[in-house]
């Protein structure tokens, strides 16, 4: 059913970069066969799933929508794909977003744009909005995704869906094409906080493979989103996250869900985080600066595309031939701003200082849970825009993840979930729900009694 509503509505979606019925259907049957074997499978088996371009696959391609690697077919899984097949989830396919990774739209695929279900001339999010934009258009059920800056929540929240950014380390980065490493988090994407706690059970936990996996138990998000109870809870609403240059519309749903908490019987506080005014401007040092370093790789050597190899060029012209033609021009500007901030005579100035302001955004998060148990903001400053507005000016494309950048430099816990539809445009807006490192369940908590 799923695969014929793909063929149904993906040409004005287009969701998905790759699509095998025929892998998906095997999968499928092999599942069928697993169970008939007497196996005992989890409750996702046989559940269809769209899977993120930037997770490797060895049985599809894997581009992460760059044209350095069009038609590249990874030799091994990812451990969150491994996961995916070990739980029987069945992948439908890969699913379109920002070249690497790089941006809050979908407008940075080398393979074209993904528009949003809820409006074709509106932006579905980013960077993993061909995931967010399958599950809002019933293209599947569940899909995955990656958060480096907010690329699931900020997706997740503009069309109407749950997205989670789990604790950094808490599931594996193993076999997933890096962009920020020490930023970089799967995560998942569902129509409700329970199918998302599920998926995120199903490929959490430790990964020897991933030297950042932390070895501990997987947060028990699932009781956490059956119990859906907020009672007692301490919730801190951040004084820097809302105001001015917020969408008025997404104000009025964000203190509405507030005030829902509080009838529920939670405490609700006003906290000050001082130091997340300077969020934005550390994360776009420290992830150019580490996506420069991991995009390094792409020599023209390993991977895909290879341009002007005759023997008339040295491998210093074919590599640099490969990659004026292969990344686009989000990925070039990053790989200039990070290799800029990291070299001598700047990385103090630059990279030092960001690294700095990393830890004063840490420390803001450590006080502001002495006294509450969970943070809450909008999961956006505005609902989703409409196509090309802002692609020409990265400036105003960086705002789309002022509120959740933070998480992904302390390395929280967050998660978003749907609080209604603004009044002014009739779009979604998201809930940020965000909770210590490895205190996931609690963003469950609070967002399954939300829904
Ligand atoms: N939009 C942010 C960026 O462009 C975050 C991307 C992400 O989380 N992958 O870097």
């Amino acid at each position: 059913a799923y695969l014929d509503r793909i063929d149904g509505v993906d040409g004005d979606i287009h969701a998905f970069l790759h699509v095998d019925r025929s892998t998906a259907v095997e999968q499928a049957r092999r599942v069928d066969a697993r169970r008939a074997a007497g196996e005992e499978l989890g409750p996702l088996a046989g559940v269809p799933v769209a899977h993120k371009d930037v997770f490797s696959t060895s049985d599809m391609p894997t581009t992460a929508a760059s044209k350095i690697l069009e038609g590249w077919r990874p030799p091994y899984d990812a451990t969150v794909t491994a996961r995916l097949r070990e739980a029987g989830l069945v992948i439908l396919g890969k699913t379109n977003m920002d070249e690497f990774a790089m941006g809050s739209s979908t407008e940075n695929s080398a393979y074209g744009v993904t528009r949003n279900p809820w409006d074709l001339s509106r932006i579905p999010g980013g960077s993993s909005g061909g995931s967010s934009a399958a599950v809002a258009a019933f293209e599947a059920p569940l899909a995955t995704g990656t958060d480096t800056g907010g690329s699931i929540r900020q997706p997740a929240a503009v069309c109407g869906l749950v997205g989670a950014k789990p604790t950094y380390g808490g599931s594996s980065r193993y076999g997933m094409i890096a962009f920020a490493s020490s930023l970089d988090t799967p995560g998942p994407f569902a129509r409700n906080v329970l199918d998302a706690a599920l998926l995120h059970e199903a490929f959490s936990g430790h990964d020897p493979r991933d030297s950042t996996s932390i070895d501990a138990p997987v947060p028990p998000v699932v009781d956490a989103a059956r119990r859906a109870d907020v009672e007692g809870l301490r919730i801190g609403v951040v004084k820097e996250l809302g105001g001015e240059g917020y969408q008025p519309g997404v104000l009025q749903r964000f203190t509405e869900a507030v005030e829902l908490l509080e009838s529920l019987g939670a405490k609700v506080v006003e906290v000050s985080c001082p130091n997340f005014d300077a969020a934005l401007a550390a994360y776009y040092l420290i992830a150019p600066s580490e996506c420069s370093s991991n995009l390094a790789r792409f020599d023209a050597m390993r991977y895909g595309l290879r341009v002007g190899d005759d023997d008339s060029r040295s491998a210093e012209e074919v590599m640099a031939l490969t990659r004026a033609e292969g990344f686009g021009p989000e990925v070039k500007r990053r790989i200039i701003l990070g290799t800029y901030a990291l070299s001598s005579g700047y990385y103090d100035a630059y990279y030092g200082s960001a690294q700095q302001v990393r830890t004063l955004i840490k420390r803001d998060f450590d006080a502001a849970f002495d006294n509450v148990d969970v943070l809450v903001s909008p999961t956006t400053p505005t609902t989703a825009f409409p196509l090309g507005e802002r692609s020409d000016d990265p400036m105003s494309m960086y705002l789309a993840d002022l509120c959740t950048i933070p998480a992904n430099l302390a390395g929280n816990a967050a998660l978003s979930v749907p609080c209604g539809l603004a009044p002014e445009d009739g779009l979604p807006v998201g809930l940020q729900i965000m909770a210590p490192a490895l205190a996931d369940d609690r963003t469950y908590r609070v967002g399954a009694a939300v829904e």
